[in-house]
This record gives structure tokens, C-alpha cells and sequence, in this order.
């Protein structure tokens, strides 16, 4: 059976951003599906957030927890309604082997997330998006990468490798 891997769904052509665009990735969309099953997912849309949407970014707030909050009006805070459908997707992980993330997501980001502090501030360029940073926490065996690794073709053999390991 070939592997299960979810895939942030605008690396799929699907119009999820919040400015109603995708960002497709062609070896993605085109060769993944020859070698694995793919399963789409949207924390953004998952959490209920609109197609087109305010964009967020995470903030790490003078309570010390990361924030996902609008870059235009910081009173938009969806923390919680992305912590809340991250719980929901426990059972779709239990059965996954990998997943491909988009860069630098405040809600996808694999270390590659600017983190800005209250002031806005940029504190980190290195950060884990809300929902990427979960499957980390909950999911350590998953065989995790994103879309960057996956320009070049040593980085697609490699997830590949890893995914025939489990
Ligand atoms: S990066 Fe993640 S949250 Fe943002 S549109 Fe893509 S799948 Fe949805």
C-alpha cells in the first residue's frame, strides 16, 4: 500500500490562502501522487476562516503563547479556533506516514515562520507555524518536510526514502 501523506491543500492548486490564491508545486501535484496517497488539509479553512480572509501572523504575546493574529487589526486572534480544529484532525494523523507543509505559514510553517513580538517586532525567522507546531508535539514519528525541501530533486528522494522507512 503506498504511504499516506497530508499536504497543505494550496500546494495542491486548491484557492485556500487567505488572499483566495494557491501556491501549486508542481513535483507535488503531479509525481507525490505516483508514490503516495495524498490527503489535503487546510488548518485555516479547517478552523472555519473565510476564502479571501484577513492574513495573520504569529505574535508572541506578553502572555508568552503564540498568537496567530491579523497583520492589519491585531484584535483578530485565531489561536483558539486553530488549537480547536487541530484537535479535531487526531484520528486523520493517527493513520498518516508524512506530511508536506507550506513555508512559512503562520499556520502550516515548518521552522520557517517569522515570530514578531507585541510591538511588531520580528523576533524569529525560524518559527513553527500553530497547527505544524501540534503534529510536532502530538506526532513525533511522522516523517515531517515542506514545500522548500521539496524544489530540489535530493530533497524529493529523501522524504521518499523516509516515507519507505515506516
Ligand atoms: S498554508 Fe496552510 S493554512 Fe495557509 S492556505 Fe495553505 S493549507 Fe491553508
Amino acid at each position: 500500500m503506498k504511504p499516506r501523506v497530508g499536504v497543505s491543500a494550496c500546494l495542491l492548486g486548491q484557492a485556500v490562502r487567505y488572499d483566495g490564491a494557491s501556491l501549486p508545486q508542481a513535483w507535488i501535484q503531479d509525481q507525490l501522487p505516483r508514490y503516495a496517497q495524498i490527503r489535503p488539509f487546510c488548518p485555516e479553512t479547517g478552523a472555519g476562516l473565510a476564502v479571501p480572509r484577513p492574513a495573520v501572523q504569529l505574535v508572541r504575546g506578553d502572555d508568552a503563547r503564540i498568537h496567530a493574529r491579523g497583520v492589519e487589526d491585531p484584535r483578530l486572534d485565531v489561536t483558539d479556533a486553530l488549537h480547536q480544529w487541530a484537535a479535531t484532525q487526531a484520528g486523520e494523523l493517527q493513520v498518516l506516514d508524512g506530511i508536506i507543509f507550506k513555508s512559512r505559514s503562520p499556520s502550516c510553517g515548518l521552522g520557517t515562520t517569522p515570530l514578531f513580538n507585541e510591538k511588531a517586532a520580528l523576533l524569529k525567522t525560524n518559527f513553527d507555524g500553530i497547527f505544524a507546531a501540534w503534529v510536532k508535539t502530538s506526532f513525533p514519528g511522522l516523517v515531517l518536510c515542506d514545500d522548500v525541501q521539496l524544489v530540489e530533486r535530493h530533497g524529493q528522494e529523501r522524504f521518499l526514502a523516509q516515507l519507505q522507512k515506516k
